[in-house]
């Protein structure tokens, strides 16, 4: 933190950049803003996930495909990550009504995504970051508000009010980001959020008696339903990360035990002895149904800052892509950083001409997505699809 002026920074020659968020995408363009020199200055909302025995938070695993191992690549990080934590999935798994169960691979064999746990991989990148003596990681450090035209920022850090500058500050602050809110107060920002009427709920199945993985490992399983879905991933605890998607209505529909249980027996029947029925109770009736966003706007880019990640491209699950897109994000950025020889007058608006029409076919894809996993999984047509870089 500290009060340094815009002159100082300049005389000092050297750029300072701030990073709000050090989720997925904060994190990794730490790494990489790292490795050029500047001095980095990333602010977290939440405190140092590495010290906390258990974080709260959404999607315990994520789906890493093609798109984001390049990105983790380019510092490094893509074998680290894939071949020490990453399950490799080699097709989807359906399972119908009746329990039976077919296999769709992703693609020729060999060809895979990779399941990998949120908290590694987020740990991961920061301690990576770290190692570079001009990234400077501050915790429990809020975004209250900020001037996107001089780079002034106010945060909240335990209850005092701390200020900062930067050169540059690169919103990763997520799907509900304040940097974001910052901008939409520009004239001719566009902005469009959608929630979709499903939730979603994690559960879990835990490993068998004698310690195995309770289904086949090397497949994301999904149990399609028309209206409703769930799927699951493997941890590397041999658990599985099982997400429920559905209406909220129906979800409001469920207020007992028996309720369901009646619901999963009709509908996922299968998977009842695998999370075990009083697990299953237990682990409903603890936890709440969240909601699912879609956003898209544009310019990504103001004077003095840049939003990246779900900050700028929230989208809905379905397809699989979002940290994905998110850390494509960080590759675009440090190639027009080099394009560009750090001219960030060059950089901001090519970044937002270049990034925002593939950021919103990739919404519209996950959007897409949505109704067709839940509708056409089971049918010829989808068979038939080419199969595509996604759940
Ligand atoms: P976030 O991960 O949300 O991180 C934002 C960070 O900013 C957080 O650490 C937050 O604490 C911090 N922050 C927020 N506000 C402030 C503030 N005011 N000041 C300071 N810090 C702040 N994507 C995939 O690619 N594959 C998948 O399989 C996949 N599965 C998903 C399943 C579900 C159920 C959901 C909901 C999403 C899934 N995604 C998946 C999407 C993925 O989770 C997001 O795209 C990704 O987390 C985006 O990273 P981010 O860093 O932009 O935002």
């Amino acid at each position: 933190g500290g009060d340094v002026s815009d002159d100082l920074i300049i005389a000092s020659g050297e750029r300072k950049v701030a990073i709000v968020g050090g989720g997925l995408v904060g994190a990794l363009n730490a790494c990489y803003l790292a490795r050029r020199g500047v001095e980095v200055h990333v602010y977290e909302y939440r405190g140092d996930i590495r010290q906390m025995e258990h974080v709260p938070g959404r999607s315990i695993n994520l789906a890493l495909s093609h798109r984001g191992r390049s990105a983790l690549a380019r510092v490094g990080l893509e074998d680290l990550v894939i071949q020490q934590h990453g399950i490799p999935m080699y097709g989807r798994m359906i399972h119908a009504t009746d329990g039976r169960k077919k296999v769709i691979p992703y693609g020729k064999a060999g060809q895979c995504i990779y399941s990998v746990g949120r908290r590694y991989l987020n740990e991961t990148m920061l301690s990576e970051a770290e190692t570079h003596p001009n990234v400077h990681l501050h915790f429990n450090h809020k975004l209250l508000h900020s001037d996107l035209k001089t780079g002034h920022m106010v945060f909240e850090s335990n209850g005092q009010e701390v200020q900062a500058d930067a050169d540059l500050i690169l919103g990763c602050d997520g799907a509900y980001s304040a940097v974001r809110r910052q901008m939409m107060k520009a004239p001719r920002f566009n902005y469009s959020q959608t929630y979709i009427p499903h939730g979603y709920m994690e559960l879990c199945i835990p490993p068998t008696a004698t310690g195995q993985f309770a289904m086949e490992p090397n497949y994301l399983h999904i149990w399609p339903r028309g209206e409703f879905m769930m799927i699951a991933l493997p941890n590397q605890d041999r658990t599985w990360t099982v997400t429920l998607f559905m209406p909220f209505a129906v979800f409001d529909r469920i207020t007992t035990p028996d309720e369901l249980l009646e619901f999963f027996r009709e509908n996922y029947r299968d998977a009842i002895p695998l999370i075990g029925e009083e697990k299953l109770i237990k682990d409903f009736f603890s936890n709440r149904a969240s909601p699912l966003v879609s956003v898209k706007c544009s310019p990504y880019h103001s004077p003095k800052a840049l939003i990246m990640g779900d900050a700028a491209h929230a989208m809905v699950p379905f397809y699989g892509q979002g940290m994905n897109a998110g850390f494509e994000d960080c590759l675009l950025l440090d190639d027009l950083l080099t394009k560009h020889d750090m001219d960030l007058e060059r950089v901001l608006p090519e970044y937002t001409e270049v990034r925002n029409p593939d950021a919103e076919a990739i919404c519209d894809l996950a959007m897409y997505n949505y109704v067709e996993m839940r509708h056409l999984v089971n049918s010829r047509a989808f068979l038939m699809r080419k199969a595509l870089d996604s759940f």
